[in-house]
């Protein structure tokens, strides 16, 4: 099954869909997902079930248009990394002017909680009234970033995730995919991450092979070498905390990730409680590298600190 399928199967569409079809579709949508990438891909969705009256068939010259990005009346917004005053102008003046090819004329802008007030002020009127035949389609990843009055003129919906069944389908990187948690674009683009692997194995590590304090700061190095990557790091360690509470509490078929033979061998280190301990002090960890603490010494107090929770707890 390919993605424009399985977002074609998802109740969010199917009332898109029925609404098309009576013509009560409305012409302000705003579309909220954590993952940008399919919200992009439902809001194209969108356009071809608008511009092909309700069927989205992905065949006719409409909608082959729209998939190759290609379509001269669906205008993708914002020009630049986020909507400028000066986007939302050129959207005013252009709603205006006649569709060339379809009958409708559609506007995507993508990531709009990310824009100014003044950028999303400049909609409002065009929200409120739009031209006849012509569609807005918004997508941000919280509706409590956009303003009310934007809000309050739009249909709101909040897309639900896919499956890790589904995404599973696309053929991608079965890790990727658990640990993406059903955001379809986040898996994609693990799935090409070409150090995924060292990643979630340093951090399960840190867990089930650190046994001494001499040996601190040498896990702590490990991760601290792959930068880039502490928020998938820090995500990991609280995937695996999970995992490990799911093994101590007789779940062990719910486990996310694949080091089950890792977790078996270092359970009896913990309590639950000691475990929850763990997950208060990651979150910790993870604000403190949101303000930019020294965040070498972070860690090497975050690794620490498992061992005391894991020593109290014998
Ligand atoms: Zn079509």
């Amino acid at each position: 099954m390919n993605l424009y399928q399985m977002i074609k199967n998802t109740k969010d569409f199917a009332m898109l869909e029925k609404e098309c079809k009576n013509g009560t579709l409305s012409q302000a949508i705003l579309l909220q997902s954590k993952d940008g990438f399919y919200a992009s891909e439902f809001a194209k969705l969108i356009s071809m079930l608008i511009l092909d009256n309700g069927n989205a068939c992905g065949a006719c010259e409409n909608c082959k248009k729209v998939v190759a990005n290609a379509h001269p009346d669906v205008k993708k917004y914002p020009l630049k990394d986020k909507l400028l005053v000066s986007d939302s102008e050129e959207i005013v003046a252009e709603s205006f002017i006649k569709p060339i090819f379809a009958d409708k004329k559609i506007f995507i802008v993508e990531n709009f909680d990310n824009s100014t007030d003044s950028a999303q002020n400049k909609l409002l009127k065009t929200l409120e009234e739009p031209t006849k035949n012509v569609y807005l389609i918004l997508t941000c990843s919280s509706f409590d970033m956009v303003l009310p009055t934007i809000r309050s003129r739009c249909q709101k919906i909040s897309l639900e995730k896919l499956s890790e069944k589904e995404i599973s389908t696309l053929k991608l990187d079965p890790l990727a995919v658990s640990i993406a948690d059903g955001l379809v674009g986040k898996a994609i683009a693990l799935s090409s991450k070409r150090n995924l692997e060292e990643v979630c194995e340093n951090a399960v590590a840190v867990f089930c092979d650190l046994k001494h304090s001499k040996n601190v700061l040498a896990y702590a190095k490990k991760i601290l070498d792959q930068k880039n990557d502490l928020p998938l790091t820090m995500e990991v360690m609280s995937f695996v905390i999970e995992d490990l509470i799911k093994i101590k509490s007789g779940k062990g078929e719910l486990i996310k990730l694949p080091y089950r033979e890792k977790y078996e061998a270092c359970q009896g280190d913990y309590s639950v409680r000691a475990l929850c301990e763990i997950a208060l002090l990651l979150n910790k960890l993870s604000k403190e590298k949101l303000y930019n603490v020294n965040f070498t010494l972070a860690i090497e107090n975050f690794l620490l600190n498992i061992l005391e929770v894991k020593y109290l707890c014998k």
